[in-house]
């Protein structure tokens, strides 16, 4: 290795990381992204029992990638001077920014260390949990052109539930039955929810294509080692509020890269410490009073045109979109929780 400058350690093969990324894309991260893109919508929905909120975008998309590709397109275009071991890390020791490891029976010294292992999660915190299956119907569904982000109109017995639809075509979907509570369900749960909203829209399923689950913290979250940089999901770059990370991760590294290339290894803070405060108020009325999660979401959305919400999501709100959002809540569970904290 005695060339070597950089070494990326991952034991996983693209393939085996596969999993659904979406983002709210604009025109230059649409072209970025391209040779990895599974489907893109200018119009997403949220509906509950009462309202559907449609919004129409000219300047963003709903856009969902595959880990996959995204990743081996990453790996192509690694500079030549940059080794990949396909291996885990082992026997880490953090010293200063560097420190010493393993991988693939090799034993390796860096003068800097960045770790995105994936960090600890709080076991009674709030998360995100889902299962989702892609499909191929047997007939074509109605409106493909929308993305259904949230459909409420599912059980909320056991915490805030929602029905998360990408219709890559009018015969094929990715469905997901998602979870915003600190319990995990029997993966059969979700199962069952999903068969549910598809039955009651005579959906009818010829093959069953894949299926994913997750659990993303939608608390604070620990790295696994102090000692070591952390970056990504471990250096806290998932959006408490909503679970979206892969924007936010993308200007973390293009700004390290950039930071690097001036001789600075400090890793940049991934969300500003007033964006997490208030996704914070925000999960802690979902955590006291999870039967308000409905009228939250669909309020926020209520709020803001497109282009505003795909800027809140993504954590780039202006403070006219806050203020917007802050009006539409309700107003004592806001109080209540500012008060507790
Ligand atoms: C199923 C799922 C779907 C998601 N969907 C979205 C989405 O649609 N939009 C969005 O914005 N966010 C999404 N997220 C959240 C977030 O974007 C992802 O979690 C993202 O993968 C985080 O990237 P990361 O590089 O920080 O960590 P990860 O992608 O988790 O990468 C960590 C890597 O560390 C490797 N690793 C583990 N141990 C070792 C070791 N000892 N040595 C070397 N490598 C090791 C793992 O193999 C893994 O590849 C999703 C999360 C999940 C779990």
């Amino acid at each position: 290795m005695s060339n070597c400058t950089a070494a990326v350690i991952e034991p996983r093969t693209p393939a085996e990381r596969e999993c659904s990324w979406a983002l709210w894309a604009d025109h230059h991260q649409q072209k970025k992204f391209s040779t990895a893109i599974k489907g893109s919508w200018r119009q997403w929905r949220l509906i509950d029992h009462h309202n559907e909120v449609l919004h129409s975008s000219d300047l963003y998309r709903y856009t969902s990638l595959s880990a996959a590709k995204y990743m081996t397109q990453c790996e192509n275009n690694l500079d030549p001077s940059v080794v990949l071991v396909r291996a885990a890390a082992e026997d880490i020791v953090g010293t200063g920014k560097g420190g010493s490891f393993t991988a693939g029976s090799q034993h390796y010294k860096a003068a800097q260390l960045y770790d995105s292992r994936p960090p600890k999660m709080i076991d009674s915190g709030l998360k995100q949990h889902f299962l989702g299956w892609e499909v191929r119907t047997k007939y074509a569904i109605d409106k493909p052109e929308i993305a259904t982000l949230m459909d409420f109109r599912v059980d909320q017995s056991r915490g805030l539930h929602f029905i998360y639809v990408l219709p890559f075509s009018d015969r094929r979907l990715l469905i997901e039955s998602t979870m915003i509570s600190s319990r995990l369900e029997d993966k059969e749960w979700y199962r069952q929810a999903i068969k549910q909203w598809l039955q009651d829209r005579d959906i009818e399923i010829e093959e069953k294509l894949r299926e994913e689950a997750g659990i993303i913290p939608m608390q604070s979250v620990i790295p696994i080692d102090n000692d070591i940089a952390s970056i990504g999901a471990a250096s806290g770059a998932i959006r408490l509020s909503s679970g979206y990370a892969f924007t936010g991760i993308q200007t973390q590294i293009d700004q390290l890269a950039q930071r690097i290339s001036l001789g600075n290894y400090t890793v940049p803070t991934p969300i500003s410490p007033t964006l997490t405060r208030m996704d914070k108020i925000y999960n802690g009325v979902l955590m006291v009073q999870p039967e308000l999660g409905v009228t939250m979401m669909m309020r926020t959305a209520q709020a803001l045109d497109a282009d505003s919400f795909a800027r809140f999501m993504l954590g780039y709100a202006s403070a006219l979109d806050w203020a917007r959002v802050i009006l539409a809540m309700p107003k004592m569970a806001f109080i209540k929780q500012v008060l507790r904290r």
